[in-house]
């Protein structure tokens, strides 16, 4: 195994690019780091290919907290933005959980305050709260359930089969899920203004003009993040055309892929094109998990400049203990933000 680099000669958070000749060396650096503090590593699947490479665990963000839950470790180095190392402190109060720049935030999280939702509740007596999971846990705390893109529709079905169909409810932040959910169901909510800023990358003309480059080609969806939940409104509205279209989780774009790298490459050429609807970062894990196949974005600008915040030097320097923040919610916060994801697990 390689010495570890001189102190004066590693790259650190605060200085210059990361050169390419330097990655391997800090990787080695991490994992020995990570094994002396007996921590776990674990990162978002919008995070950067080198760190993708050193986690224990590559997920998003609902199974990212799962698996901060499960794992024995008293340490938890949480590669992802602030509001999902937040989520792991909920679900995991007893260990320590660290981010390597608190300063990742996310636009569609901050897109609503505590103190806005309770001026919202105020106006709305009586109403339901269903807030995407991408939430602060100060505004988990004041919501009745939380929600996935993938079970958006389910639990606001059970809400109006449990609680009536003449129901009020507030559903925030994201847009885009709420108007998807509201064509879906045919049913109207509250919904608030909210949105994340890389969905501008992914428009219809985009996806519209990539599935006209390549009309063989599958089209994935990936609605994990507000990035690509605008899709599904897309799709629901007709702007772009449903034939060919896979909704994915994330377990479902590696089922595909793995299912798809069982199939031959012929004469080296890819077997098959999928063009994917997501934040780029997801397509580090497909093109590992399916060489075979050409994976294309459905535009490359679709990046959240968040999640690119993580690097490697700001990973180790989290290891050292030169850098990175302890996320720390407060108990009874953590108590009352547990509820409404609670209920969305028990839902489905
Ligand atoms: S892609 Fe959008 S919703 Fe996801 S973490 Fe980045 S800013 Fe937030």
């Amino acid at each position: 195994m390689n010495a570890l680099p001189m102190l004066g000669d590693r790259p650190t958070a605060a200085t210059g690019p990361l050169l390419l000749e330097n990655i391997p060396g800090l990787q080695r650096e991490v994992r020995q780091l990570a094994a002396a503090r007996g921590a776990v590593i674990l990162a978002h699947n919008y995070q950067l290919p080198e760190i993708q490479q050193v986690a224990d665990y590559v997920g998003d963000s609902l199974g990212l907290s799962r698996w901060a839950a499960a794992t024995d470790a008293p340490e938890i180095i949480f590669c992802g933005v602030h509001f999902m190392a937040e989520t792991a402190s909920v679900l995991s109060p007893d260990k320590r959980v660290v981010i390597p720049d608190a300063d990742a935030g996310c636009s569609l999280a901050d897109s609503i305050t505590p103190e806005q939702l309770r001026e919202w509740k105020a106006a709305h007596p009586g109403a339901v709260v269903v807030m995407y999971v991408n939430t602060t846990a100060a505004v988990k705390a004041e919501t009745d359930y939380c929600v996935t893109s993938a079970n958006a529709v389910q639990v606001v079905s059970h809400i109006l089969a449990t609680h009536g169909p003449d129901t009020e409810i507030l559903f925030g932040p994201d847009m885009f899920l709420g108007a998807y959910v509201e064509r879906t169901l045919g049913v109207s909510l509250h919904v608030w203004d909210g949105e994340c800023h890389v969905h501008a990358g992914i428009r219809p003309d985009d996806i519209n003009a990539a599935r006209a480059a390549h009309p063989d080609a599958d089209f994935l969806i990936h609605p994990e993040c507000g990035c690509s939940t605008p899709v599904l409104e897309y799709v629901a509205a007709g702007d772009v055309a449903a034939d060919g279209v896979h909704l994915l989780s994330t377990g479902g774009m590696l089922a595909y892929a793995a299912d798809q790298a069982g199939q031959v490459t012929v004469d080296g050429v890819p077997r098959r094109t999928a063009i994917v609807a997501t934040e780029t970062g997801m397509l580090h894990g497909l093109r590992e998990a399916a060489p075979n196949v050409d994976f294309i974005a459905a535009n490359e600008a679709a990046s959240c400049r968040y999640m690119k915040m993580i690097t490697l030097p700001k990973l180790r320097d989290a290891l050292t203990g030169n850098g990175g923040a302890e996320v720390k919610v407060d108990a009874d916060l953590a108590a009352r933000a547990r509820v409404p994801i609670e209920r969305m697990v028990a839902i489905g």
